[in-house]
């Protein structure tokens, strides 16, 4: 696995030559996630499940490089809390459209957008930024993670997980609850405001479906608090098996459509 950003041209040239490359774009966002964790959050889970997925897809042939991460998304249900920074749907969609578009000039023409933030504006825009990439025949491009497609999304994210929740209401984990805790306790713990959490009160009593349909605002569903579920139900044990599995999940997801290279 390469980085896009640290490696020199003719090492992108040789890759690009062997047929096997696969990049992966990590989409994440500037958007609050309570009072105990970073802004970034999605896009650093973006590039570690990316990170995890990696090793899985060049065990079966590909040359992995990560490109480096879309820190700016579309987040306008949390756009009242400080920070949190918004891009107007086209705007996303023109940066990912040109950024494979430059990809594939250089024969890099199987792309990945891994997503890390649940906004259905956001979501909409990276598939629309794949189906303009598809249309103009620039290679293969595949929307994975957070996508429009709830299955496919539960695919990557949701599957094997579950069992995992030490909520007691693990129907109620969301935004900056128990799974978002964890992984940032596991992969970004000098992140986390380990001091803040312990002060959290389980947030389970809010509005579910304006939550997942977005209809109303995060400010409003949390009553100012930024999170649902239980932070506190978070653990860096919980947060190392979810990136284990996610990663797992989002290669056999990319496996699956594209086939390997070989066995
Ligand atoms: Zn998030």
């Amino acid at each position: 696995m390469q980085r896009l950003a640290q490696i020199p041209f003719p090492e992108v040239e040789r890759v690009a030559r062997s047929g096997h490359a696969l990049v992966i774009l990590p989409v994440g966002v500037v958007e609050e996630h309570g009072a105990h964790l970073p802004l970034g959050l999605d896009s650093f889970a973006a590039e570690v499940y990316a990170e995890a997925a990696a090793p899985e897809l060049e065990e079966k042939g590909y040359d992995v490089i990560i490109a480096p991460t879309v820190s700016y998304g579309v987040a306008r249900a949390a756009i009242d809390f400080p920070g949190t920074l918004s891009l107007e749907p086209e705007t996303l969609r023109s940066l990912v459209v040109d950024i494979g578009r430059s990809l594939a000039r250089h024969g890099l023409n199987r792309l990945v957008i891994l997503n890390g933030h649940r906004d259905l504006g956001h979501m909409q825009a990276l598939d629309d930024a794949r189906a303009k990439l598809v249309d103009e025949n620039t290679g293969q491009i595949l929307c994975v993670g957070f996508t429009i497609d709830p299955a496919l999304t539960a695919a990557c994210y949701r599957e094997g997980i579950e069992k995992l929740s030490r909520s007691v209401r693990p129907d109620r984990e969301g935004h900056g609850g128990e799974w978002e805790t964890s992984l940032a306790l596991h992969a970004f713990s000098d992140l986390v405001k380990e001091d803040v959490v312990q002060t959290l009160e389980p947030n389970f009593d809010y509005d579910v479906e304006a939550f997942r349909g977005e209809t109303k605002d995060y400010w409003s569903l949390s009553k100012g608090s930024g999170y649902f579920g239980s932070p506190q139900s978070g653990s860096a044990e919980t947060g190392k098996k979810i990136v284990a599995i996610r990663g797992r999940n989002i290669a056999g997801v990319i496996l699956k459509a594209w086939g390997k290279m070989r066995e």
